[in-house]
């Protein structure tokens, strides 16, 4: 029993399949909003076109009958009388309705005409006198009729004063004309027009929105009154690390630079996102800045999402720093006996200065003699999760965030608000762009032509398949099968190896090796090779079943060519009807990631392409980050402004934005 079974119609088991829902008070069923709206109006019979979605109104001329076709089957059917026609309507699972639907009952039906006018199939079927014209709530509620939620709804209104109390500060409602609370829930559940509607949403959106940024902000806060000792690095010996590069910085990439040590040389807490496209130079802008902490005899974490990537880091920075008489090490779970101590020694006795790893290494158990420094790569996620583990392991280092997911400044600014964002927009000159072409696998042949022929060239491929191994259930690739499939439709003789991630650590770096060296010519993979595998000499990449995967994740995946000066290719490959959909086009029209990651926002909101758990940012439910950036920016311009503001609701709100930081992960 709860407070539910005090509104008329709700009993004890409406109420349990309510709770069910998560719906268990006056004010929850009150703020379950409809997920859509239909617009009924009602069709003549005669005009009404056929297979397509209408209601009819008519008058029963023989009384429903019911036939029990199967278990959970059955089919209600009755004759109507409707603009001057009779015809047979069918509904399936509506036995309910036949004692209302006697000779002579006035009723309402919405479906379609099948093939003539003499047989309409209808998914509702009301009697005239409930049929409500309009704009009608679909709430999607599973094993509850939207007709008798809203019933429940209106009822549950005057009970609820609570839930039509508002929550926003007149202030803001005003400057952002905004709906109040109290007109929205009527305009949510009962519209009367389309800017009802619309401003039910607008002011939905906007809550939404202005409650994260006011988590973000707070968080923001709480990491700038960090106080540390500023980092007084040597400018000389970093301007001799800069000078020694083998090539000129871009502006992009030294105005990135100067903010990082801006934020080295200030008493507090570096965190930072340095954004960019892949290849855009953000692995060699990182870099300088570890040196600068090395200057200060400080250490560098260095932390990537794979083995693979972790590894290739570690070379680089390998031969970057070896000059500069700048240690660096490799660390993961599979490093094992002597060179494990030696490198657990060296990081507790300071005489190692930088340890590469994956995500894992800070779990690793490791001690630093002074950890000064933690660079991020993180590609999709942000580095929420590792920051915590290194404040309760006792370090505090300044972070850097690398992301080769970049979107617009301004949406940065409100989606990171919890960081600074750095962002690389040019690429170094000299790169030609990826062509691409979207394909379906009835073309396969010339891709492989087009493999074989930068093969006889001397080049190298990849070939990129959603799964591991096969699954009879999936109609996708998996790596095997890909395997499979080119042997079918190549010239003997071409090397082909296998990759993915389950792979032994051991076995993953042969393979890589013998692909780096050219040993292998087509390396067929899974999305492991998305980070990090850096062999300029592959010009071709062929992806399979490439709808499975998101736009951002499909150019990170055709990254891995046109690393070298050579021109190279990305054949994105789908089924024809997935084909159809266009969204794969996108990444045929540009290289550029920015418009990329874009798209795939307004597609899949940031919490898919980002990663929900990782950064912090909820699958919003109303608010979409591409469509309603004007929504966003003005919310969060506004969570600003309520820290001070003396208004009890802004105290409030700031209040539960203090509470929501654990739900949206940002601490
Ligand atoms: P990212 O980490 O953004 O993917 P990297 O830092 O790995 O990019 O750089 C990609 C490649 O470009 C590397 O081989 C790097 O040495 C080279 N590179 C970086 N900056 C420049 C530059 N300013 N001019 C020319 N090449 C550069
Ligand atoms: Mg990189």
């Amino acid at each position: 029993m709860n407070e539910l079974t005090e509104i008329k119609g709700i009993g004890p088991s409406t109420a349990s399949k309510l709770a069910v829902l998560g719906i268990r008070t006056a004010c929850d069923l009150i703020r379950t909003f409809p997920v859509r709206y239909e617009r009924h109006v009602l069709t003549p019979a005669k005009a009404a076109p056929i297979g397509t979605a209408v209601a009819i109104q008519g008058v029963v001329v023989q009384s429903a009958s019911v036939a029990y076709i199967r278990k959970r089957l059955t089919k209600l059917t009755l004759d109507v009388l409707s603009d001057g026609i009779v015809f047979r309507i069918t509904a399936f699972n509506r036995e309910f309705l036949r004692p209302a639907l006697a000779k002579g009952a006035e009723l309402v039906a919405t479906g379609r005409f099948e093939t003539g006018r003499k047989q309409f199939l209808a998914n509702d079927i009301v009697l005239s006198k409930n049929y409500r014209e309009g704009i009608v709530p679909v709430y999607g509620l599973e094993g509850l009729s939207d007709r008798l939620f809203a019933k429940f709804v209106a009822a549950a209104i005057p009970l609820s004063p609570e839930a039509a109390k508002e929550t926003l500060p007149a202030r803001i409602l005003q400057s952002r004309r905004l709906a109040p609370m109290q007109e929205v829930l009527a305009y949510v559940h009962q519209p009367r027009d389309e800017a009802e509607i619309s401003a039910a949403s607008r002011r939905v959106k906007y809550e939404e929105l202005l409650r994260f940024g006011l988590a973000v902000k707070t968080q923001k806060r709480k990491n700038d009154a960090v106080v540390t000792i500023p980092k007084k690095y040597d400018i000389e010996r970093v301007r001799a690390f800069i000078t020694a590069l083998p090539f000129e910085l871009t502006d992009d990439q030294k105005q990135a630079t100067n903010e990082i040590f801006l934020d080295l040389k200030k008493p507090r807490r570096m965190l930072r996102m340095l954004q960019g496209d892949v290849g855009s130079g953000k692995t060699v802008v990182a870099a300088i800045a570890v040196y600068a902490v090395h200057t200060v005899g400080e250490q560098t974490a260095f932390m990537a999402p794979t083995e693979i990537l972790a590894r290739q880091h570690a070379q680089n920075l390998t031969r970057l720093f070896a000059p500069f008489g700048v240690t660096v090490a490799y660390l993961s779970g599979a490093v094992k006996g002597a060179e494990r101590k030696r490198v657990i020694d060296g990081l507790a006795s300071g005489t190692l200065h930088v340890v590469c790893g994956t995500h894992a290494l800070i779990q690793e158990p490791v001690v630093f003699k002074r950890l000064g420094f933690a660079v991020i790569d993180e590609q999709h996620r942000f580095g929420v999760a590792q920051r915590k583990i290194l404040r309760e392991k006792g370090y505090d280092p300044d972070v850097l965030v690398m992301s080769a997911t970049p979107i617009p400044r301004t949406l940065a600014i409100a989606l990171f608000g919890d960081m600074d964002v750095s962002t690389i927009r040019a690429l170094p000159s000299g790169r030609k762009p990826i062509k691409t072409d979207v394909t379906d696998f009835t073309d396969f042949q010339r891709l492989a032509d087009a493999i074989a022929h930068e093969i006889a060239a001397g080049r190298q491929a990849y070939v990129i398949a959603p799964l591991v191994g096969s699954d009879a259930e999936s109609d996708a690739y998996s790596v095997p099968e890909a395997v499979e499939l080119l042997r079918g439709h190549m010239p003997s003789g071409i090397n082909i190896a296998s990759l993915h991630g389950q792979m032994k650590s051991a076995d993953k770096d042969a393979i890589i090796d013998a692909f780096r060296t050219g040993e292998t010519d087509i390396l067929v993979a899974t999305t492991v090779v998305e980070v990090g595998v850096d062999v300029p000499n592959a010009t071709v990449m062929i992806i399979l079943n490439a709808d499975r995967f998101g736009l951002s994740q499909l150019h990170q995946l055709r990254g891995r060519v046109g690393r070298g000066g050579l021109q190279s290719f990305c054949h994105l490959v789908t089924d024809v009807a997935r084909l159809e959909e266009g969204r794969l086009a996108i990444l045929a029209e540009t290289n550029d990631g920015f418009l990329i990651s874009e798209e795939d926002l307004r597609r899949r909101g940031p919490g898919d392409v980002f990663g929900e758990a990782q950064t912090g940012m909820p699958a919003f439910k109303a608010a979409n980050v591409i469509d309603d950036r004007d929504l966003l920016e003005a919310a969060f311009t506004d969570a600003s402004t309520l820290f001070d503001d003396p208004d009890h609701l802004a105290r409030i709100l700031v209040g539960e934005a203090a509470s929501a930081i654990d739900a949206y992960h940002l601490d």
